[in-house]
């Protein structure tokens, strides 16, 4: 049955939700509280310099291409996408660095230079990954289910094996590289899903490759291309979107959604209704419900910066490691505290697109992950930022009379632009137990009609991920909305 079903921001989830549901036929609006469409993948635009506010790099262009293929459309058509080859460096105290990239023959000669002998290795790691990516994907990430011995049950008991799943990441990656190098630049993408190599799932080394078989891209434009090649198909199928359009509260007729509540007072009625804001938040702000915090992803401190003429020695995507790279993972994750040896990257989009800067000029940006809120009260920030950015120019040797354009975010800014949890950037951890069945579900088990997407419910954060779950909503409730 066609229903009509209002949409609560516009970030990725919710963008691709919209596709889906309308591709489905109901009729679909989305309110975006912010002027533009992106949420954290926003823009800010200055003095010729645009800046993507959160991501960078995107990864799995599968799965925009498979979204647009829903709708009949040709993702090509609408964003081009600009390779990012070699990708991301990682640079450590000591002045090692380690440079990857997708072309395999490329990524094995530096695998020996960093590590002679880590070629076999290298060779090993890549077809045990893929074998765990084509698993996951197949059978376990995209899939609607609520039961975990169900959701596990899709694989054979070699297949469970295979996965890793109880093994640490940190574990996974000894399995094939003696290098302690290779391992930690591997073992860092664990910042971003809320736990240390230590203690995240060793299933997560399909992160590294996965970048490395489908490639690292930026959209021509910056991210934000990618966001306005999606709101231009939604707007093209029909979906409305308002922006500055910010929600109260969901409104209930018992325990069934009967509408939204506008900031300006309004009730706007809708049959179903799905929230692509940080799952806690909509629980928390707009149902009025107590909750019970699940363990979240760090915050951030970014830093965009105009910086007059390029930017030597950092390409696209550069991981600055520290010299103690345990004590910065329990710092982040255990102690809660900035660490003193500073994890942190820069990326210089403006070196894949020279647009996104004035002619000869570098868009340069710096990602520092911190604890959430809740971990560090009363924080002196303004002192925190000045020691921060002292530390970042000092480490990538950046002259501070360069900067023309600065825009800096601390995690409250995070929080207070996108409603993100405690500050926290990516969303809910991916810890074993907020994974598949045991995340956040796509629906509430205590508002019937209420749906959710994006980073904090399932399958989970970055862009791919939270594009695949406006699917999977789209499928939740097709089977539970007859
Ligand atoms: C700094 C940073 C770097 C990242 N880098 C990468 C990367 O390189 N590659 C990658 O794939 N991923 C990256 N990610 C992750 C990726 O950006 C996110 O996982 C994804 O964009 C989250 O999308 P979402 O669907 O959860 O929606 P969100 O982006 O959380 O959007 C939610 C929307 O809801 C709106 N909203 C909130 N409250 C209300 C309300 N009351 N009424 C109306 N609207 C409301 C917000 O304004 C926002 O627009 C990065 C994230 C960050 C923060």
């Amino acid at each position: 049955m066609k229903r009509n079903i209002g949409i609560i921001g516009a970030g990725l989830g919710g963008l691709s939700a919209a596709i889906h549901l309308r591709v489905a036929g109901h009729e679909v609006t989305i309110h975006e509280a912010n002027p533009e469409v992106g949420g954290r993948a926003s823009r800010i635009v200055d003095q010729g310099f645009q800046f993507d506010t959160g991501p960078s790099l995107l990864n799995y262009p599968w799965v925009f291409e498979e979204l647009f293929a829903a709708a009949g459309r040709n993702f090509r058509d609408y964003v081009e996408l600009l390779p990012v080859d070699p990708s991301v460096r990682f640079l450590w105290p000591d002045g090692t660095h380690f440079h990857l990239s997708s072309d395999m023959r490329a990524l094995l000669a530096e695998c020996e230079r960093l590590a002679p002998g880590s070629r076999p290795g290298m060779t090993a790691f890549f077809a045990d990954a893929a074998a765990k990516y084509r698993l996951s994907f197949d059978k376990l990430v995209t899939r609607n289910e609520d039961n975990p011995l169900r959701w596990i049950a899709a694989l054979t008991p070699s297949e469970i094996l295979r996965t890793g799943i109880w093994r640490s990441l940190d574990q996974e990656l000894r399995r094939f590289f003696p290098s302690r190098y290779i391992r930690e630049a591997f073992g860092s993408y664990g910042m971003y899903l809320g736990g240390s190599p230590y203690e995240l799932p060793g299933v997560f080394s399909i992160l590294p490759y996965g970048e490395l078989a489908y490639g690292l891209w930026l959209p021509k434009g910056g991210v934000y291309g990618l966001v306005q090649g999606m709101e231009r198909l939604a707007r093209e199928l029909g979906v409305l979107i308002r922006t500055s359009s910010k929600v109260r509260r969901i409104v209930r007729d018992r325990d069934r959604v009967v509408g939204l509540e506008m900031v300006d007072g309004r009730t706007i009625p809708y049959e179903l209704v799905v929230s692509n804001v940080d799952t806690p938040t909509t629980d928390r702000d707009l149902l009025k419900r107590a909750i019970k915090t699940p363990k979240m992803t760090p915050g951030v401190l970014t830093f965009y910066w105009g910086v007059r003429g390029q930017v030597d020695g950092l390409g696209h995507h550069t991981i600055f490691l520290p010299s103690d790279y345990k004590t910065a993972f329990e710092d982040l994750c255990n102690r809660k505290r900035i660490p003193a040896d500073l994890p942190f990257y820069v990326a210089v989009p403006s070196a894949t697109d020279p647009d996104l800067a004035p002619r000869g000029d570098s868009a340069v940006f710096v990602l520092v992950p911190t604890p959430v809120l809740s971990d560090m009260p009363g924080l002196d920030w303004p002192s925190t930022v000045r020691e921060i950015r002292g530390k970042v120019l000092e480490r990538i040797g950046l002259q501070d009379s360069r900067i023309a354009v600065e825009h800096v975010w601390t995690p409250e800014d995070w929080r207070d632009r996108f409603g993100l949890h405690d500050g926290s950037a990516f969303g809910a951890a991916h810890t074993l137990t907020q994974i598949g069945p045991l995340r956040a579900r796509n629906y509430s088990r205590h508002v019937q009609g209420l749906y959710y997407v994006g980073a904090g419910t399932t399958p989970g954060t970055g862009m791919p991920m939270v594009v695949l779950g406006g699917r999977m909503v789209a499928e939740r409730i097709a089977s539970r909305e007859p």
